[in-house]
């Protein structure tokens, strides 16, 4: 084996398909209920907020789903994005293990988001929406849509949560140099908003709150704007797939095959995209690559929620669907990987995760910084504090690699770069981070505000 450290692709080898677990899946999926009535959703309600070509996508079962030429001429902007070896932390590490990671921070914005908002926005165009509303957290989601807005003339509503419109000026400028609208959530712009700003004109705002003004904002346009979800959403893993498509060929041409996938989970789409192909290969190819998805320990929905039905948002306006969830009311800790704040998680890895073909582990906030930190200063990136997440497991599963004298391959997704987050970073230098307990009493309390759903039979 050669001593090649960088794994590039050329524009030829960019996936022409998204890939679709749909398919594959051994679990069946479960059904997405109105809000309302609590009753299978009706592609009616579901056309309010979304194009038809992402309803499609979000209920398809086709194994391959071709991706329009459209979009892949401006995925060459930043793919095939590269797969590096990490030697020097290997070195550093002093482990046997072998180190990959997928480096989607290579997009414009800086993380993988631009994957699904190109398609997101290509399809809205086709069906004639002129507005799209979305909420952000940190702003990584907004900045994405912002910039697939900008290329397919379409005027973009950001709902920031307020805490990081402030305290983090700079994602919001990028949003508005790529010409979108940004507000600080709750805003006096919806009903739900004002309602909450009239209990407390100092509500710091949360992405459940956030998803319910764009939604309520879309849902009252009179079909002028639809709604745009970063995460979460079946069509959002699946155009995700093309990390872990390009992963494959990837580590076919370093010559090796990854014992352990690993990918940070806040909705699920990051960790999805890279794992779901790999996935695939267990299912059909008798491959047995371990699948990890990776939870902060202060919101660890797959490791402690319950599998169970739930609002994706807090005003209860948004699908019912069933995942692991801390409960739609509770309001995760401060922590600073802000794309990893959210109750529940993707659907269908909830249901993989319950039927025992992905694992799952939560890694505490200081621990993750401190992997950071190492990662930086031996490979040189400053990864995103939600990428550290993944970090922290590929450096642990390497320390237990070295502890019992294995050659472990291991492959992480680099979720995106910490460019922006350097606040977060000086807090921890100075000392100023802590780690959270598991909020126990909280998800209990939540926990008493599930909907009441009669399990379909
Ligand atoms: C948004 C974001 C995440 C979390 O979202 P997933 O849908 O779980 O991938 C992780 N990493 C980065 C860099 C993000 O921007």
């Amino acid at each position: 084996m050669s001593d090649q450290t960088r794994f590039i692709l050329n524009d030829t080898d960019l996936p022409k398909f998204w890939y679709n677990i749909a398919a594959d899946s051994p679990v069946p999926p479960t059904p997405v209920l109105h809000p309302g009535t609590l009753e299978p959703v009706t592609p009616d309600f579901l056309s309010v907020l979304f194009p038809m070509q992402l309803i499609l996508q979000e209920i398809s079962t086709e194994r391959y789903i071709q991706i329009p030429d459209e979009v892949r001429e401006i995925y060459k902007l930043y793919r095939p994005t590269p797969l590096l070896r990490a030697r020097r932390l290997e070195k550093a590490l002093g482990t046997p293990a072998h180190i990959y990671y997928k480096y989607e921070g290579a997009s414009p914005v800086g993380s993988h988001k631009p994957n699904t908002a190109i398609p997101q926005a290509f399809y809205n165009k086709a069906e004639g929406t002129k507005a799209l509303t979305t909420e952000t957290g940190a702003g990584q989601w907004g900045s994405a849509l912002a910039m697939a807005g900008s290329f397919f003339d379409i005027a973009i509503e950001v709902y920031m949560v307020k805490i990081s419109y402030q305290q983090k000026p700079y994602r919001r400028n990028l949003m508005e140099t790529y010409g979108a609208q940004v507000f600080a959530s709750p805003t006096n712009l919806t009903n739900y908003g004002r309602s909450l700003l009239a209990e407390d004109p100092n509500n710091p705002g949360s992405l459940g709150i956030a998803i319910s003004e764009a939604v309520e904002v879309a849902a009252m346009s009179n079909g002028a704007k639809k709604y745009s979800l970063g995460s979460v959403l079946n069509h959002v893993l699946t155009h995700q797939s093309v990390i872990g498509e390009e992963a494959l060929k990837q580590m076919d041409m370093a010559g090796e095959y990854p014992d352990v996938v690993i990918g940070c989970a806040g909705g699920g789409s990051n960790f999805a995209g890279i794992a779901y192909p790999f996935l695939r290969e267990n299912l059909k190819n008798g491959k047995r690559a371990r699948l990890l998805a990776v939870e902060p320990t202060a919101t660890p929905s797959l490791t402690k929620g319950v599998y169970t039905f739930d609002y994706g948002d807090t005003a209860k306006m948004a699908p019912v669907v069933k995942m692991h969830t801390l409960g739609h009311s509770f309001v995760p800790p401060s922590i600073h990987a802000g794309g990893l704040r959210y109750h529940g998680m993707a659907p269908s890895i909830c249901a993989l995760y319950d039927a025992g073909h992905i694992d799952a582990v939560a890694v505490p906030q200081l621990a993750t910084f401190e992997a950071a930190v190492l990662f930086a200063r031996s490979e040189g990136l400053v990864p995103a504090p939600e990428s550290a997440h993944a970090i922290r497991a590929a450096i642990d599963e390497a320390l237990d690699a070295k502890a019992k004298g294995e050659k472990r391959v291991i492959l992480f997704n680099l979720s995106g770069h910490g460019n922006f987050d350097l606040a977060s970073y000086e807090k921890y230098m100075k000392g100023e981070l802590e780690d959270y307990e598991y909020p126990a009493e909280a998800v209990a309390e939540a926990m008493t505000h599930l909907p009441q759903v009669a399990m379909p039979a």
